[in-house]
């Protein structure tokens, strides 16, 4: 009997248990997850007529995976406020508009970045010298901060597109890698010379994409894998180590008697992984401990009837790494999504970098950031503080060398397959692709080895 296990219920392994049931002849699924609850980072939570989203809150559409599935389940895709579109700057105490287009870090259109008031003349003037600033001639690596300082310059990355960058990839700039976080920007620079000049032909327009989530909150989304899956899940399940048998795999699990299995499939974050490898191949698992993950802190507030000292006319802010305290961005969240908050109420969530700090002292930086961002100083209605240890990985230079080299360490490994958020982008289509290759990759061994077994 062909039996995969699946270690991890986070969307990959729910997305990669879905896959496998496609087929006309599903092989025993079995899907193993160490905590109480499905979803990993995915965790909505109802209270009072609050929708609170302690981790992701949209997908992108441009990467058509999330979206697909969702429609494919019969779920209805919820469309982002239009007529809020766009994010603040908090530099000080203002709130500057973040340029019209630099949603994904490469400006999208130019008049509206050279005319904004966060830069200086001389920083704008910078800005447009990019257009004659050679490429780049080797293909090495290179640090996002290096790259958006040597094409942009000094003025415009720290200004303006490392506070971006901490509110999408977050981590240091000086050791994220270009190759392996924005491809797409480094063909820019290398088809057209300056991403100015793609800009002005129209190149960035076309990958323009969207966001979307789901009206009861994207746990949605796992409630419906979960109703599909019934009979695979099971929870409290913490898988210590996989062994390789004569006949595939002994899954050792703890407190409880170990599974066998023909295929394994990992979608858990690398660090576990490694741990769960260890007896496989060191070198795997040595590659695996090495790719390094960000924490952080959600606090969500609730308030009733509160009146913010500016317009909320955007989706949040974000906040440069310059400016004291932890805060790196604030969702508006009952005003980027209809249904997160009672009519007349507000739901803000702030984004606090690292775990490290008290509750007393997250939600008090984060009160300090409603009152100097937005005047608001009410006591809140209620608040959530929901920490995420470890759950972003970082992308640093040599990320893509690292990530070849272990599909190379794994091919080896008949019967075990990687999937999560570590390999080919953190969002949630991207961790979508890689179960669904995964599970693809299960089902095709599986054909493979049947019509050699009729061959023979
Ligand atoms: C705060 C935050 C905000 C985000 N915002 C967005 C956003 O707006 N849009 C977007 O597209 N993406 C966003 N992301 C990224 C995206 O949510 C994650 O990359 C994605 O959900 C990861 O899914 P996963 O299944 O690969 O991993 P996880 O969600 O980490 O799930 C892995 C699961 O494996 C389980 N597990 C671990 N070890 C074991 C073991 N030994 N045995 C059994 N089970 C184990 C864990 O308990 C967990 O349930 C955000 C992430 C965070 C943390």
């Amino acid at each position: 009997m062909r039996r995969v296990v699946i270690i991890g219920g986070g969307i990959t392994g729910l997305a990669a248990a879905w896959a496998l049931r496609q087929t006309l002849a599903p092989p025993e699924i079995v899907l193993l997850e160490k905590s109480n609850r499905l979803g990993g980072c995915i965790h909505t939570e109802y209270c009072g007529g609050f929708l609170m989203e302690h981790g992701p809150d949209v997908f992108l559409t441009r990467k058509p995976e999330a979206s697909q599935l969702c429609k494919t389940l019969g779920l209805p895709l919820q469309k982002t406020n239009q007529d809020r579109r766009g994010a603040y700057l908090r530099h000080g105490r203002e709130l500057y508009r973040v340029p019209e287009g630099m949603s994904g870090l490469v400006p999208g259109k130019i008049l509206p970045l050279v005319s904004s008031p966060l830069l200086s003349r001389r920083g704008k003037l910078r800005v447009l010298a990019e257009l004659l600033i050679p490429s780049k001639a080797d293909e090495t690596d290179e640090s996002v901060e290096h790259f958006f300082s040597r094409r942009f310059g000094k003025e415009a990355f720290s200004t303006l597109i490392e506070p971006l960058l901490g509110g999408l990839a977050g981590g240091e700039a000086g050791s994220l890698s270009m190759k392996a976080l924005m491809p797409h920007v480094l063909r820019l620079e290398s088809s057209y010379g300056s991403l100015l000049l793609g800009i002005s032909r129209g190149s960035t327009q076309k990958a323009h994409s969207s966001l979307r989530s789901l009206s009861g909150g994207l746990s949605s989304l796992v409630t419906a894998l979960e109703s599909v899956n019934l009979g695979s899940i099971r929870l409290a399940h913490e898988v210590t180590e996989i062994k390789k048998t004569a006949k595939g795999w002994e899954v050792g699990i703890a407190d409880q008697v170990s599974l066998q299995a023909t295929d394994v499939i990992l979608a858990v974050p690398a660090w576990s992984a490694a741990k769960i490898t260890r007896s496989v191949n060191p070198e795997l698992t040595k590659l695996l401990r090495s790719i390094a993950y960000r924490s952080g802190t959600m606090v969500h507030l609730a308030y009733h009837q509160v009146a913010p000292s500016r317009a909320l006319d955007a989706y949040g802010h974000l906040v440069a790494r310059r400016e004291t305290g932890s805060v790196a961005a604030c969702t508006w969240s009952s005003v980027k999504l209809t249904g997160r908050a009672p009519a007349g109420d507000l739901l803000f969530r702030i984004y606090l970098r690292g775990t490290d700090l008290s509750d007393e002292a997250a939600l008090s930086q984060a009160r300090t950031e409603m009152t100097v961002a937005l005047g608001i100083t009410a006591e809140p209605l209620f608040t959530r503080i929901h920490r995420f240890p470890a759950a972003l990985p970082q992308y640093t230079l040599g990320h893509t060398e690292r990530i070849a080299e272990l599909r190379n360490k794994t091919s080896s490994c008949e019967g075990l397959f990687l999937a999560g958020n570590y390999l080919d982008g953190v969002g949630i289509p991207d961790c979508i692709r890689t179960g669904l290759h995964a599970a693809d990759c299960a089902l095709h061994r599986y054909e493979e080895n049947s019509s050699l077994a009729r061959e023979d």
